[in-house]
């Protein structure tokens, strides 16, 4: 008796040990506080917005390059300014982003510190919210957001820029399904909106093929429910998601987008 007691308290032991949440797995972040330079999924992707990191509303005809001059930035000319909230060390690192534009433009995408102009990008340094931004130029402030955890991975940094001077995510493009497989069973619930794509009616790739390449592209984990991919590419030895800096496309697609 004694001993089926003590196998029945063995055995309930076993199933609280089972049952308890063990640590979050590195590799796949819930939220950007969780991110680390180890995980398998961008810190772009990890916001409570649409499509992870952009805010709402979306420019009308917009597919990956929005195609109405309207949401373009004057001359390639951005102006921002930083919060309150910016230390000078964050300060360079955003620096850093607008020169990565500035030089691989050949001087034609360039940043300049607001003074008193309309139109401009306020960077926040918000750690309770994601990392975004809107698509093009609003029109009037509009912000990116740039917790820690977006600062110190430069490509996601460069992410959001480039979405502020227009562009959508690169596996929105309507052509994408000759290039990546959606896995649709292996999206979080809720989150299938994120793999929306846009007719070919609405604007083209300015000229460009798809780019596996691109910084605008998501990690084949994006939004995963279960570990395994969202995004499975028909080039098996393409890879897609990197977050280091602006391909070669992104420049051209930024650069015929401004007529540089
Ligand atoms: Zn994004």
């Amino acid at each position: 008796m004694k001993g089926v007691a003590i196998s029945v308290c063995l055995a309930a032991l076993a199933s609280l040990v089972l049952a308890a949440p063990g640590p979050p797995d590195p590799r796949f972040p819930k939220t950007g506080q969780e991110w680390t330079p180890e995980s398998l999924i961008n810190p772009d992707e990890l916001g409570d917005y649409f499509e992870g990191d952009i805010e709402l509303p979306l420019p009308p005809r917009a597919r990956n390059g929005v195609i109405d001059q309207r949401y373009r930035w004057t001359n390639g000319k951005v102006h921002y300014q930083f919060d309150s909230s910016f230390s000078e060390h964050n300060k360079d690192k955003v620096r850093a982003g607008m020169d990565h534009y500035k030089s691989l433009t050949g001087n034609c995408i360039t940043f300049h510190e607001r003074s008193g102009e309309y139109d401009y990008i306020e960077f926040t340094h918000d750690n309770n919210d994601g990392c975004h931004s809107s698509v093009g130029k609003r029109g009037g402030r509009q912000t990116i957001n740039y917790p820690t955890w977006c600062l110190d991975k430069f490509g996601s940094l460069v992410h959001e820029m480039y979405h502020a001077l227009g562009f959508h995510h690169e596996q929105s493009r309507s052509d994408r399904d000759s290039y990546v497989t959606i896995m649709w069973d292996n999206i979080e619930s809720g989150h299938e909106h994120n793999f929306n794509k846009y007719s070919s009616s609405e604007v083209s790739g300015f000229g460009e093929d798809y780019d596996y390449g691109s910084v605008m592209h998501y990690s084949a984990h994006a939004f995963s429910e279960n570990g395994q991919k969202t995004i499975v590419t028909v080039d098996p030895g393409a890879s897609i998601g990197q977050r280091v800096d602006l391909s070669h496309v992104d420049v051209r697609k930024l650069m015929s987008m401004y007529n540089c």
